[in-house]
């Protein structure tokens, strides 16, 4: 048998890419899983239907992470549907273009306080082997380029989040890990976006990486021969901040 026969994942932001990348491969490990998006159905529904392609049960969600009520309905949806939960993937992310009020309340919301509430709505679901993986950034490690503050600062609360609830969870047997993506070809950050050749030079390896990279690491992580691994930070950012 694969895997993760029998478990369930929840993926946030799971409609387009890293996150789509993370639900298509947990589904191939054996999950269900159930996503969440924001604004758009139809790339959710497409995910579903890969899923369902699979072999397994697949569930798309409407669930703003700025909404702390849309993310309890969420996990709850996700349990009656799915009928467990197993695997949770903190991954919906916000990148913020300015400083205003409204956008620095708006990141927060997102990047900060709602991956902290989707991991309190879900660990009361999850049992002995239970994981929690939360989508970090590398520009926590260091940020290369001026206008990142915002985005930089809020991506950092996953490293506090990570090793507080290794700490609280682990008497349970579940694992709380983050990772540290480097640029990845994606709607958020597309490969030949602007600043996409200087984040390219910033890397050992000279390349932007794939969702497919980020979804691979997630997968060793949630899967049973990753149970010793927890409060970790692991970079899958192609060496940009060695
Ligand atoms: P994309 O913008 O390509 O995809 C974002 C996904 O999240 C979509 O499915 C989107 O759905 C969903 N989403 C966006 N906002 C919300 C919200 N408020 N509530 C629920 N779902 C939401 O982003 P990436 O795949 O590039 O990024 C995924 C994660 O990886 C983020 O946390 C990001 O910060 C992080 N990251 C990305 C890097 C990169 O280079 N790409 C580098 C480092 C970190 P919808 O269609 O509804 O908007």
């Amino acid at each position: 048998s694969l895997p993760l026969t029998g478990k369930v994942a929840l993926v946030t932001g799971g409609s387009r890419g890293i996150g789509a990348a993370i639900a298509l491969r947990l589904a191939t490990d054996g999950a269900d899983v159930a996503l969440t998006y924001a604004s758009s159905a139809e790339p959710a529904n497409t995910v579903v239907k890969q899923i369902t392609a699979l072999g397994r049960r697949g569930l798309a969600l409407s669930a703003d992470a700025a909404d702390p009520t849309q993310i309890d309905a969420a996990v709850a949806h996700t349990v009656t549907t799915l009928g467990r939960l197993d695997i949770v993937v903190n991954n919906a992310g916000h990148l913020p273009t300015a400083t205003g009020l409204c956008d620095i309340d708006r990141t927060i919301a997102i990047n900060v306080r709602a991956p902290l509430l989707t991991a309190l709505a879900a660990s009361p679901h999850l049992g002995h082997g239970g994981r929690i993986i939360t989508i970090g950034s590398c520009l926590t490690g260091r940020v290369p380029a001026p206008g990142l503050t915002l985005y930089a600062m809020s991506k950092s609360a996953a490293h506090g989040l990570t090793r507080g609830l290794a700490r609280d969870l682990g008497p349970r047997g579940i694992t709380v890990n983050e990772i540290l993506p480097g640029p990845i070809d994606t709607d958020m950050n597309p490969a030949d976006g602007p600043t996409a050749d200087t984040q390219r030079a910033l890397t050992t390896l000279g390349a932007f990486g794939r969702p497919t990279d980020i979804a691979a690491t997630v997968a060793f992580l949630a899967s049973p021969e990753a149970g010793f691994l927890t409060g970790a930070t692991i970079a899958v950012d192609g060496g940009t901040n060695v």
